[in-house]
């Protein structure tokens, strides 16, 4: 009875006090202590929740969410990419990615969001850093990359230029920032007063935990440099950079940047931001 369906949907009220992550492995998911902290501080009596969903079962809970009212999903890996299907339509820059990364609710219909590059770009400017202010280097072309590059082009940056070990995936994140964006390489590093590791060069417990992903060297004073890795949170790369002389910022800002915009979008208010990134910063210090 789909117009029975589409009255419940309609009327926010009768959804469930309930938004919560899928994706697997799911388990260490620090989404619900940052969304936790966020609901309390807020008075809103809602609860979040890991959900261990597989590969392929990415339509089927986003099914679920439509059918029990779910406030609000965010999405992991492994279903970023086939969750699109599943919504209703998504916004311009997750259509551009190919990934969401969050779901929400406008009127009656889902919405598919990426959060991840706004959420970065955010967490800039609360450090007084405008993206727009200096040309910017993108180490590395993944998904994280990926919505870095494309926010930075809608941020209005200057120049956003991608250096990554395969030029392929290099070319495509270079080709989201539009007009302002080029692939480069680690000499273009010297010119930029930007600087942003979103490889997971340096992070715990990968291969290549403990290294660099560029030549340190490249690295001096009036440069800001962020590296998106955020286990450990001082990486090897921010280490260099600080001993350079360089301004750093370590992964804490993209985890909470990219929560407080899914926040906004499930509740409509601006997120408790300093609430969610102590408890980001205190799943870290488990
Ligand atoms: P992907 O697997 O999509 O991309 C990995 C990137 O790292 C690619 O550019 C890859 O290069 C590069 N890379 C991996 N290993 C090496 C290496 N040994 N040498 C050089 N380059 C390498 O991962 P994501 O984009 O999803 O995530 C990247 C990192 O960002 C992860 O550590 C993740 O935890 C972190 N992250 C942090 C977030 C936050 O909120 N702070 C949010 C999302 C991610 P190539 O293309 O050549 O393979």
């Amino acid at each position: 009875m789909p117009g029975a369906r589409s009255r419940v949907l309609s009327d926010d009220a009768a959804r469930a006090p309930v938004a919560g992550v899928i994706g697997s492995p799911i388990a260490h998911s620090r989404s619900p202590a940052i969304f936790g902290a966020a609901f309390a501080s807020e008075g809103i009596d809602w609860h979040y929740f890991p959900f261990e969903v597989g590969e392929g079962d990415g339509a089927a809970a986003v099914e679920a969410m439509r059918t029990l009212g779910l406030r609000g999903l965010s999405v992991t890996m492994p279903l970023k990419v086939e969750v699109i299907d599943a919504v209703d339509r998504c916004s311009a820059g997750a259509e551009a990615l190919g990934a969401v990364n969050c779901i929400a609710w406008e009127g009656d219909e889902l919405v598919g969001h990426n959060t991840d590059g706004d959420g970065f770009v955010d967490s800039l400017r609360w450090r007084g850093i405008d993206p727009a202010g200096g040309r910017a280097v993108v180490v590395g072309a993944g998904g994280a990359a990926r919505s870095i590059s494309e926010a930075l082009g809608r941020a209005g940056s200057p120049e956003v230029v991608v250096v990554n070990r395969s030029l392929e995936r290099a070319e495509r994140a270079a080709a989201l920032a539009g007009t302002n964006g080029r692939v480069g390489t680690e000499a273009d590093i010297v010119g930029a007063e930007l600087v942003f590791n979103a490889t997971s060069v340096g992070m715990a417990g990968t291969e290549a935990a403990g290294e660099l992903p560029i030549d340190p060297a490249r690295l001096h004073r009036g440069q800001v440099v962020a590296d998106i890795v955020y286990v450990p949170l001082v990486t090897p790369l921010l280490e260099a950079a600080s001993a350079a002389g360089a301004l750093t910022l370590d992964g804490l800002g993209m985890l909470t940047g990219q929560a407080a915009q899914a926040f906004t979008l499930w509740t409509g208010r601006d997120a408790p931001i300093a609430i969610m990134e102590a408890a980001a910063r205190q799943t870290l210090d488990r």
